[in-house]
């Protein structure tokens, strides 16, 4: 009977999805300042606290929601839905946050958003990407070698592809890459002119759970799979979005670049913040005058 109800009342639920029904979107049409639509909110992520707090703290009508290690800022940022994800670090981490997200809020888009190292000797700590493309550096099947032959990366030539289309092939040999939506691109287009610290430009982000300090190393996924910036999120949040259909965009501002000496500088991690708060303001501009 209860079972039967819950049903019930998830069905009519979806049935309302698109017109804003979720599990925490319950502001009141009666609001002061109107919205045009009724949007669903944008998630945009972050690995730590220096890389989520910021934004979060410029929320209004903040609730915190914690799901497993995962930590969710709710709120408005200038009155549109907006949720603060703390992933944490790594793509297991920024993987398992991207689908408890998808499923609970329903968001209309996703951006992961933090540091980076630069692979491209030509950008500059407090530079960003804007990852028109990102990819997964750390999938191989290596050559094999005897005993006693020894391991040499750069010879490393295989992507593995871990989300094939054709899920028969055991071994797919691919470098993938996650295209990131136009509409979010074009968004952060928008919010460029803002943006004082340095440049922003179009790359590809390079993600895996390593961080590389060996220049040949850093050259090789370079030249190999154009990679401008590495980190170790944004492919894992793109590879689960895509099989959700949601849109997403990997942001990411240099904090370091050992191509051209540029040392560490924390500071990035707010400005990066900042920019990508101009962001998600074009984007729900946007979709609330078209959808
Ligand atoms: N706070 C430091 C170190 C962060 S530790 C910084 O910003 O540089 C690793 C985290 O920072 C990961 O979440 C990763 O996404 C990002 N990161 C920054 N630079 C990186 C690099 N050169 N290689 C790999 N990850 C990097």
């Amino acid at each position: 009977m209860l079972f039967k109800r819950i049903m019930a009342i998830t069905s009519v639920c979806s049935a309302l999805f698109l017109g804003g029904c979720n599990d925490d979107n319950n502001q009141s049409s009666s609001s002061s300042s109107p919205q045009p639509k009724q949007l669903q909110p944008i998630i945009i992520q972050g690995a730590l606290p220096v890389e989520s707090e910021s934004m979060a703290a410029k929320l209004d009508n903040v609730s915190i929601e914690t799901i497993g290690g995962w930590k969710f800022w709710k709120g408005t940022y200038k009155s549109y839905p907006v949720i603060i994800s703390k992933t944490r670090m790594g793509m297991s981490n920024s993987a398992a946050a991207t689908a408890i997200a998808i499923q609970r809020y329903r968001p209309i888009a996703i951006i992961n958003q933090g540091t980076s190292g630069g692979h491209d000797p030509v950008l500059h700590v407090f530079d960003i990407v804007l990852g028109k493309y990102t990819t997964n550096i750390g999938a191989f099947r290596t050559p094999k070698q005897p005993v006693g032959g020894g391991s040499d990366s750069l010879t490393w030539n295989e992507a593995f592809d871990v989300l094939p289309d054709d899920e028969s092939d055991p071994e797919p040999i691919a470098i993938r890459k996650f295209e990131g939506d136009n509409d979010l691109l074009l968004a952060a287009y928008n919010a460029k002119v803002n943006y004082t610290k340095g440049q922003v430009v179009e790359g590809t982000i390079g993600s895996a759970d390593v961080w590389n300090n060996e220049l040949d190393r850093i050259n090789f996924f370079h030249t190999r799979y154009g990679t401008s910036v590495e980190e170790m999120e944004a492919a894992s949040v793109a590879q689960i979005a895509q099989q959700f259909n949601v849109p997403f965009l990997g942001i990411r501002i240099l904090s370091n670049n050992i191509t051209n000496n540029g040392a560490y500088d924390p500071a990035t991690g707010e400005a990066c913040q900042d920019y990508v708060l101009d962001v998600v303001e074009q984007y729900m501009k946007a979709k609330s005058q078209t959808n």
